[in-house]
């Protein structure tokens, strides 16, 4: 029934980079390089990850036609919805911020001044503005309440567990990839910068689309047709019905 599960992409509006898989990534690096550093390589890097499990909020304040509203807006609806009397919607968020040290390239360095070395990444991921529309016409009748409630809780549980999976997985990942950057030269800071944050960035990107694919593909197995019609027919033909009266053109 809800047949939408995922980005709103306009909510993003100000955001870096709006377009394509790894949109959603907000870099966030800090630049503040710690004085005179040895970018001494023995150090290891810290990579640390927050999972962000944005808590469900129910909204029941839509009717039907306000929710075909919003799945026609968003940049994920590629197919009709038959029956839309419960929505999901939710934002991937995936960021990370960097902490560089720099140092004066020792003598003999490949004729840079500057090196530098990533000390720490800390990355967020996981899913804000998790809201569960139900439809308002649903509230009156409670078993159809239930069930819809069921089946969109079952969208927020795919998220969270995906998110408890992929969490550990990325930041042995991103860790080995800050790893393998050691030492970086460049002719300024800025430039030493922006390499590491390069390298960074693409790892990030790698892990972030790879997450992203995966939860499409598991929410997708719940919105199956067979799980439409019963869906459809459960509650004694009620959704249905109430999907029949919102299509009915105003008296
Ligand atoms: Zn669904």
């Amino acid at each position: 029934m809800d047949a939408m599960h995922g980005f709103v992409i306009d909510r993003l509006a100000g955001w870096r980079g709006l377009v394509g898989p790894a949109a959603l990534a907000l870099v966030l690096a800090a630049r503040a390089a710690y004085a005179a550093g040895s970018c001494d390589p023995a150090a290891p890097p810290q990579v640390t990850l927050t999972p962000v499990f944005g808590a469900p909020v129910i909204d029941t304040a839509l009717d039907i036609a306000a929710l075909q509203g919003i799945a026609r807006g968003s940049a994920s609806l590629h197919r009709e919805f038959g029956l839309l009397i419960g929505l999901t919607t939710t934002q991937l968020i995936g960021r990370f911020e960097e902490v560089v040290e720099y140092g004066a390239a020792p003598p003999g360095a490949p004729g840079q001044p500057v090196c530098g070395i990533a000390r720490e990444v800390r990355l967020r991921l996981g899913f804000e503005d998790v809201v569960v529309h139900i439809a308002h016409e649903v509230i009156a009748d409670r078993c159809l309440y239930g069930e819809v409630y069921q089946h969109e809780d079952r969208h927020v549980q795919v998220d969270r567990a995906l998110l408890a999976e992929a969490a550990p997985r990325m930041t042995v990942a991103i860790d080995a990839a800050v790893k393998a950057i050691g030492v970086v030269y460049g002719n300024s800071p800025d430039a030493v910068w922006r390499a590491i944050q390069q390298r960074v960035q693409a790892a990030f990107d790698a892990e972030f689309s790879a997450v992203e694919q995966e939860m499409h593909r598991r929410q997708s197995l719940i919105d199956q047709p067979a799980e439409y019609r019963r869906l459809a027919q459960v509650c004694g033909g009620k959704a249905a019905r109430l999907v029949a009266a919102s299509r009915r053109p105003p008296p």
